[in-house]
Formats: C-alpha cells, sequence, structure tokens
C-alpha cells in the first residue's frame, strides 16, 4: 500500500533513474531582509541554517558541476534537478534572472529540471513568461513559500504578504507549463490543529502539484529563538506532529506530490526540537500510524 504520493518515486518512474536535487546559491536576495518590506524577515528565518548552499562562493556553474559530482558519487544519480534555493529566486530585473538560470544550458542532458524557490509577492508575468519558456526542455517547478493560509498567522511570523497575495500568484502560475509546489509549516505560533488542517484543506481544494511541509523548529539568532527563550513558545513533539501531519495528508488531492515531510538545517544553528534530525524515524512513525489507522493521502479530500 503506497500511503503517500512521494516525489523520489515519482521521479523514478517518470525518469528510470535516481534523480538528484542539486541545491545552489545564485546570489539572490529577500525584500523580507533588505529593507523593502521590512529588514526581520521571518520570526523563524535563518538562510545560513537552512541553505547549505549558501556558505557556497563558487560560480554557478562550478556549484551545479560539483553538485553532479557529489550526486553521482553519494547516490548514484544519473539525472539532476538544479535547485535555486536560499532567500527569493525570483528577486531580481529579468536580465538577472535569465542570465542565472540559462546557467543550467550549459550541462548536457543529464540536467532535467529547474526548481525555482521564492515567495508569492516576487513574481510577475514577465518572470513567469522566462520561466516557462525553460519547460519545453526542462521539467520546471516554482516553490512559493506560504507556509500558512491563516493571515492572522502571517502577520505573526512576519511574513509580509497574505494569503491573497500567494492565490494571485498560483492562479497565474497554475496556467503555464509549471509545476507549483507549495512550502507549509506545521506548529507555527498560535495555530491551532483545526488551524492547520484548514490550511490542508486549501491545499487540497488547489490541486496543488507538490507540497513541502515541514515541522517548525527554532534557530539560532532569530526572533522565534527570543520568543521560545522567553517560554513563550514551545515546538511540538515529534509525535504531536505525526499526529497532524498524517491528517493533514488525509486533506490533500491523491495526485499532489510530497515532496519533503521533515526540514533540515545545519545542527549548530538549531535550538530545538532535538528530534528534528531523525528523519527516517519521523517517516517511519508516519507509515506506521497511517497503516495502523487505514488512513493515505487524499483519503479525506473533498474536492472542491
Ligand atoms: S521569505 Fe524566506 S528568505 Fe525571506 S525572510 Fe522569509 S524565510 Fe527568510
Amino acid at each position: 500500500m503506497r500511503y503517500y504520493n512521494k516525489f523520489s518515486e515519482y521521479l523514478k518512474k517518470k525518469y528510470g533513474c535516481r534523480v538528484h536535487k542539486i541545491p545552489v546559491y545564485a546570489g539572490f536576495f529577500c525584500p523580507n531582509l533588505d529593507g523593502s518590506l521590512s529588514f526581520k524577515g521571518c520570526i523563524y528565518c535563518n538562510n545560513y541554517a537552512f541553505s547549505p548552499s549558501l556558505r557556497n562562493e563558487e560560480t554557478l556553474q562550478k556549484q551545479i558541476e560539483k553538485g553532479i559530482e557529489y550526486g553521482k558519487k553519494r547516490f548514484k544519480a544519473e539525472k539532476f534537478i538544479v535547485y535555486f534555493q536560499p532567500y527569493s529566486n525570483t528577486y531580481g530585473n529579468i536580465n538577472e534572472l535569465k542570465i542565472k538560470y540559462d546557467v543550467v544550458k550549459k550541462f548536457s542532458s543529464e540536467i532535467v529540471g529547474i526548481s525555482i524557490a521564492t515567495r508569492p509577492d516576487c513574481i510577475d508575468q514577465e518572470k513567469l513568461n522566462l520561466i516557462e519558456s525553460y519547460s519545453d526542455d526542462y521539467e520546471v517547478w516554482i516553490e512559493y513559500g506560504l507556509q500558512s493560509i491563516h493571515n492572522k498567522t502571517l502577520k505573526l511570523i512576519n511574513r509580509n504578504h497574505t494569503y491573497s497575495d500567494f492565490l494571485k500568484a498560483f492562479e497565474t502560475t497554475k496556467k503555464r507549463k509549471i509545476k507549483i509546489c507549495v512550502h507549509v509549516i506545521i506548529g507555527l505560533p498560535e495555530e491551532s490543529e483545526e488551524n492547520i488542517l484548514e490550511t490542508a484543506k486549501e491545499c487540497g481544494r488547489l490541486k496543488i502539484d507538490g507540497i513541502k511541509i515541514h515541522p517548525i523548529h527554532i534557530l539560532k539568532n532569530t526572533e522565534l529563538e527570543k520568543i521560545y527563550n522567553e517560554g513563550k513558545f514551545k515546538p511540538f513533539e515529534m509525535e504531536e506532529y505525526i499526529k497532524i501531519l498524517v491528517n493533514f495528508l488525509s486533506f490533500l488531492h491523491p495526485d499532489t506530490i510530497i515532496h519533503r515531510l521533515s526540514a533540515d538545517c545545519d545542527r549548530k544553528y538549531l535550538v530545538a526540537p532535538e528530534w528534528l534530525f531523525q528523519k527516517q524515524k519521523i517517516l517511519n512513525l508516519l507509515e506506521e500510524k497511517m497503516k495502523k489507522e487505514n488512513i493515505y493521502q487524499g483519503k479525506n479530500y473533498k474536492g472542491n
């Protein structure tokens, strides 16, 4: 029994081999950090902790070359997706974007995809035209950071965009040959289980192509760390996360591809929870629970 639609299996089926995602730092920044929207950023944000590529000062070409070498050696991968990961990778002028994305063209057909992580308020028709232009030769994903559909939460975590900003970006993007992956965080401050599952139902209703779900984690040098140290916020225990995650998956469309269900970060930046690094255990417990309770992705999906 397949309890949820795994990205790795989707890639294996489509390309007939292991596909490795290469995170690259292309030198973009974020309007929520450079003062355009705020200097503070999202309360949980520490890009140094969650993007290993950020510490990379090599050219994009070099980063991709090294990523290919590493993926072949470490994972026996044969195909690759270049992942523009840290900050907001559509935050720049169109010429800059084109120069940076075009670097993938210097590589052979080993590169089968491009994945671009960004904020939903950092996109427009011109940028989407450019991104879509790669879809004749590559599988193209855009990853929108949403985190929650609740404006109260988005305000609290200082996202500086609203749910309607996301919907606008989503509707404009979905008309194109671009796959949409949505980032969601489970366990944000002041969100109840019901609030979290409302986000799941919306993700189901929208039939998003892909989703990344992360448990909230507290990183050093963030606003959330201060709140945590003051005793005003506590992240979920692993069991609580898994319980909500099972229900979350049940509300998604059965075809939505699950890119991630855990989070990565540099160990030296993590404040809590300690269980964050037990990624395999999280996945094992999740599947056990789904099996035991006969819950699977899409079980509670209601359609429009
Ligand atoms: S949008 Fe992303 S990069 Fe910008 S502050 Fe928020 S988490 Fe950090």
